[in-house]
C-alpha cells in the first residue's frame, strides 16, 4: 500500500491534469489560486480567496477536480470549498512553509522522478511544471500561449488544409485567405493554429501589430464600455481603438455570436473597417458560418468570403505522433506502447489525448510505479470514454423513454418520440462529436437543419429545465457504464 500523501502531492496531479484539461485562461483564472488544505477521509478541501471564485468554482469545475482527483488517486473524494479567509493564520503560516518546501520539490528540473520499468529502462518522470510550461504561462502581453506554435503542431490528414492555409496566412497576410475561418469540433487544435498563426507573425513580420481575443472578452469588453454611464462614449471609442487599430485579428469562438445582436454588429463593422483597410482577420468557430444558426447574414456571408478550412478528428497514426511530440517538449521518457495504447483509448478530442498523458504521469509519480503498459492499461481504462456507437446510444434513449428504438429513427411526430430523437440527436453530438449533415444521416436520413434545430433547443433548454438536464444526466450515466 502507498504511504498516505498529503493535501498538496495530490494536488500537484490535479493541476498536472487539469492544466491541459483546460483552456490555459480558464486554468490560470481559476484553478491556479486554489489552495489545497486537507485531505481527510472520503473529502478533500481547498480554498479560494473569495466568494465568487468559490462559487464559479463549485459550479463550473468541481465535478472536473473530483474527476481529476479520482484519476490521480483512484478514490472518490468530495469536495469541499471553503474561503482562504476563514482558514486560521497558524494554519495559513504551516500552509505557506509547506507550500514554498513543496514548490521546490515540483518545479526544481532535477527533482524529476526516476522510475524503474519491468524492461529495465528508467524513464524520468518530469515535475509537474517544467520550464517550458513556466515561460508558457508568462507570456502574456499578447494573450498567446507559447506552446502553441507551428513547429508544435502535428500535421494529420484530418488538419492538413487548415495548418496550410494558416501557414499562407501567417506568412503573407491579407494576400491569401481573407478571412481565414477554421472550424471544427471542440480540443482539436483551432486555438493552436491561432496562436501559432500570431507567434509567426510577431517574429517575421515585427512591424504587423497583432490582436488575439476570444469573443467571449470580446463581448465582455464591449458589454462593459456600453455599461460604463458617463463614460461610455470615450470608453467605446478606446475598445474601438483596440481591437480597429491593427494589422492582424484573430477571433477565436465565434459561434458564441449566436443570438448576441449588439455585439454581431459591433463585430460587423469591426470586420467591414479592417477588411477595407487590408487587414487580415482569422476567425474560428466549433462549426462552420451556415450552423450558426442566428447569425445575421451579413455577418455570415462576410465570414464565407475568404477560406474556410476545417479540422476533424486525428486519426490513430496522427494522435501517437501528438503524444510523441509532447513528451519530446517536456522531456518525458514515455515508451512508445505506452503512447499507442492512450491514443487508442482518447479519439475525438487531442485535449483529452492530452489530458490522459497528464494523468498517467501524474498518477505513475504520486503512486510510485512504473510508466509501463500494464499500469497504465488500468489507469487508461479507468478514464476513456467509451467508444459508442449511434445504435448504443439510441437503444438506451429508448429504452429510458420505453418505446422502440425504430421509432426514433422513424418519422413519427408524436411527443414522446420526438423527444427521445431530440435528446438521441444531443447525445451523439456531444458525445461522438459527429457533425449535424453525419447525425442526419445515421438517424434515417434527417435535414441536417432539423438535426441542428432539435440540437440547439435541447442544449438551450437543459439549461433551465432541471427535468430536463436530470434525464440527460441519467442516460449519460447508463452510458458511460455501457
Ligand atoms: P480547440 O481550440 O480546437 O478547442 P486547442 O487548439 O485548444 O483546441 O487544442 C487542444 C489541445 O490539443 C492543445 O493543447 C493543443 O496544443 C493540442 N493539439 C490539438 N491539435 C494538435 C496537433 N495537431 N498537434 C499538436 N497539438 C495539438
Ligand atoms: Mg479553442
Amino acid at each position: 500500500m502507498a504511504e498516505k500523501k498529503t493535501a498538496e502531492e495530490i494536488w500537484a496531479g490535479v493541476l498536472t491534469c487539469l492544466s491541459n484539461e483546460l483552456e490555459h485562461s480558464k486554468f490560470e483564472s481559476w484553478i491556479r489560486p486554489i489552495t489545497p488544505v486537507s485531505v481527510e477521509n472520503k473529502t478533500f478541501v481547498i480554498a479560494t480567496k473569495d466568494t465568487l471564485s468559490r462559487d464559479w468554482v463549485r459550479e463550473r469545475f468541481s465535478s472536473l477536480i473530483c474527476k481529476a482527483l479520482k484519476d490521480t488517486t483512484r478514490r472518490s473524494y468530495n469536495l469541499n470549498i471553503v474561503l482562504k479567509k476563514d482558514l486560521s493564520e497558524d494554519f495559513l503560516q504551516r500552509k505557506n512553509q509547506l507550500e514554498k518546501k513543496f514548490a521546490q520539490k515540483v518545479v526544481e528540473p532535477k527533482s524529476g522522478m526516476k522510475l524503474t520499468t519491468r524492461e529495465g529502462a528508467i524513464p524520468q518522470v518530469k515535475p509537474v511544471f517544467n520550464e517550458f510550461q513556466i515561460d508558457a504561462l508568462k507570456s502574456t502581453s499578447y494573450n498567446l500561449n507559447l506552446k502553441y506554435t507551428f513547429d508544435n503542431f502535428v500535421v494529420g490528414e484530418n488538419n492538413k488544409f487548415a495548418h496550410a492555409a494558416a501557414m499562407a496566412v501567417a506568412k503573407e497576410p491579407a494576400k491569401l485567405h481573407n478571412p481565414l475561418f477554421i472550424y471544427g469540433g471542440t480540443g482539436l487544435g483551432k486555438t493552436h493554429l491561432m496562436h501559432a498563426i500570431g507567434h509567426y507573425i510577431l517574429v517575421n513580420h515585427p512591424r504587423l501589430k497583432i490582436k488575439y481575443t476570444n469573443t467571449e472578452v470580446f463581448m465582455n469588453d464591449l458589454i462593459s464600455c456600453i455599461q460604463s454611464g458617463s463614460n461610455s462614449t470615450f470608453k467605446m471609442s478606446e475598445f474601438r481603438q483596440k481591437y480597429r487599430n491593427v494589422d492582424v485579428l484573430l477571433l477565436d469562438d465565434v459561434q458564441f455570436l449566436e443570438s448576441k445582436k449588439t455585439t454581431q454588429t459591433e463585430i460587423f463593422h469591426t470586420f467591414e473597417n479592417l477588411y477595407n483597410s487590408g487587414k487580415q482577420i482569422v476567425l474560428t468557430s466549433d462549426r462552420p458560418p451556415k450552423e450558426i444558426p442566428t447569425l445575421t447574414d451579413r455577418l455570415r456571408s462576410r465570414f464565407e468570403w475568404g477560406l474556410l478550412a476545417d479540422i476533424s478528428a486525428p486519426d490513430f497514426e496522427t494522435r501517437v505522433s501528438i503524444l510523441k511530440k509532447k513528451t519530446e517538449i517536456e522531456k518525458l521518457n514515455v515508451s512508445d506502447d505506452v503512447l499507442k495504447l492512450i491514443a487508442s483509448a482518447y479519439s475525438h478530442n487531442v485535449r483529452e489525448l492530452e489530458g490522459a498523458l497528464n494523468r498517467v504521469i501524474a498518477y505513475c509519480s504520486i503512486n510510485s510505479l512504473p510508466v509501463v503498459p500494464d499500469v497504465v492499461k488500468n489507469i487508461v481504462e479507468v478514464s476513456a470514454p467509451k467508444n459508442l456507437s449511434v445504435e448504443d446510444i439510441v437503444d438506451i434513449v429508448a429504452e429510458y423513454f420505453k418505446i422502440d428504438a425504430d421509432e426514433i429513427m422513424s418519422p413519427s411526430k408524436s411527443k414522446d418520440v420526438s423527444k427521445a430523437r431530440q435528446i438521441s440527436i444531443y447525445l451523439i453530438r456531444e458525445t461522438m462529436g459527429y457533425s449535424f449533415p453525419k447525425i442526419g444521416e445515421a438517424l434515417g436520413g434527417r435535414k441536417h437543419t432539423t438535426v441542428l434545430y432539435s440540437y440547439e433547443k435541447v442544449k438551450e433548454e437543459k439549461l433551465h429545465n432541471i427535468a430536463l438536464s436530470k434525464t440527460i444526466d441519467e442516460i449519460a450515466g447508463i452510458l458511460s457504464k455501457i
